[in-house]
């Protein structure tokens, strides 16, 4: 038998903003579309990671060289990176506490094959992949409350929280005071929590990255991440997940459940996450992360000064969250721009009920695309 969930549930977020692009563009008197809405990098991989890809991809072709299956785990090289990348927020794992990945989406869904409990916390408004795909499993979904774009501690009995540090979609982030209490919280409550940390890189100041920065953490959380946003590895495929052995027997449980169902992630993609940590990958990420701020700050002025239009979000992530005006939902909103300028954003309603009235806005664009949107909505009139 078919698991009807899947052949009845609705297309994604993502699908659904695609085939609207695709409409919209086969009328060829339209003018191209500026693409603010799935939220993929543009910018290239470093070169001292192209570099090194490209050397082990020779490598593979040296039959004194040549290496086949790695560890389920992770190579070496690249969980020892990892580990030093923690060390410099003064965060300190054993590497038997680091597994490679091929991504986070991966990590968010196949971490439910070793908890138990059924009653799963979700952000609302949140990635529709922690909702989704539980809901796919079976499990009772519990929207956690919003709190000026940011979530309330559940009010009822949960067994596992996600938490997504920067938010996605409302572009926020968490201080170490707000971390604290969730982590007290699942410490009092039994309850596990699941950091999703794939815009870590994006944060600012002295704001945490890394779940593990707040005391009694490693007791309670497993910290997914990705160098998917920081390194351009949308492509490639390649994040971590740090299951701490404080964390009663979990260790354990995701050892066991690697050797069972995988043969690990591919050589060439950890050769390059090496190399993404090192002192040059991380010099470049921050260049680039750079950029992409620098067009959330112009993306913000313009959506401020010519729409007319409130949003937060943009300071320690790359998503703005922008406030319809109050005769407009969030499709309507996505429509107007979409129909009027070729401007493609993301509706916020499409991330849980609580992102209705929102829509999000990436800043994952080329300085160019920038440009353009500022020419096409320097004469915007609104009608609101
Ligand atoms: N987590 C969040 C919050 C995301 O927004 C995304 C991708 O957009 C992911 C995880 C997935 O990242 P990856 O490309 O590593 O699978």
């Amino acid at each position: 038998m078919i698991n009807t969930r899947y052949t009845t549930a609705t297309n994604s977020i993502f699908s659904q903003i695609t085939q609207y692009c695709a409409q919209y563009s086969s009328n060829t008197n339209n003018a191209p579309v500026l693409s603010l809405g799935v939220g993929d990098t543009v910018l290239p991989i470093a070169p001292c990671v192209a570099t090194a890809m490209a050397d082990a991809c020779m490598q593979l072709s040296d039959i004194h060289r040549f290496v086949g299956y790695g560890s389920e785990y992770g190579l070496p090289q690249y969980l020892g990176a990892i580990q030093h990348y923690y060390n410099s927020m003064q965060v300190y794992l054993d590497t038997s506490e680091i597994f490679a990945s091929d991504g986070a989406i991966s990590q968010l869904c196949d971490i439910m094959d070793i908890l138990t409990g059924s009653v799963i916390a979700v952000p609302n408004p949140s990635y529709p992949v922690y909702r989704d795909t539980n809901w796919l499993a079976g499990k009772t979904i519990v929207a956690l409350q919003d709190d000026n774009a940011l979530s309330a501690l559940p009010t009822q009995h949960v067994d596992i929280i996600y938490l997504c540090n920067p938010t996605n979609p409302t572009g926020m982030c968490y201080n170490s005071t707000q971390l604290q209490q969730w982590v007290n919280y699942c410490i009092e409550h039994h309850c596990i929590m699941i950091y999703d940390s794939a815009y870590s890189n994006f944060v600012r100041h002295n704001l945490p990255r890394s779940i593990y920065q707040i005391p009694g953490a490693q007791q309670c959380c497993i910290e997914i991440c990705s160098l998917s946003k920081s390194a351009s590895f949308t492509g490639i495929r390649c994040g971590y997940t740090v299951v701490p052995h404080a964390l009663t027997n979990a260790n354990k449980a995701w050892r066991q459940r690697l050797s069972y169902k995988t043969n690990g992630v591919g050589y060439i993609a950890q050769i390059g996450a090496s190399m993404a940590l090192s002192e040059c990958g991380l010099a470049y990420s921050r260049t680039c992360i750079d950029y992409y701020h620098n067009n959330a700050t112009r993306l913000q002025k313009v959506i401020t000064a010519n729409l007319r239009l409130q949003s937060s979000g943009g300071i320690h992530s790359p998503y703005l969250w922008v406030h319809c005006p109050q005769t407009m939902d969030s499709w309507q909103l996505f429509h107007y721009l979409l129909d009027n300028y070729g401007i493609v954003t993301l509706p916020g309603v499409g991330m849980g009920t609580a992102g209705q009235g929102h829509i999000r806005v990436s800043s994952f664009c080329l300085q160019d695309t920038v440009t353009k949107i500022e020419e096409r909505l320097s004469n915007a009139e609104t009608i609101w």
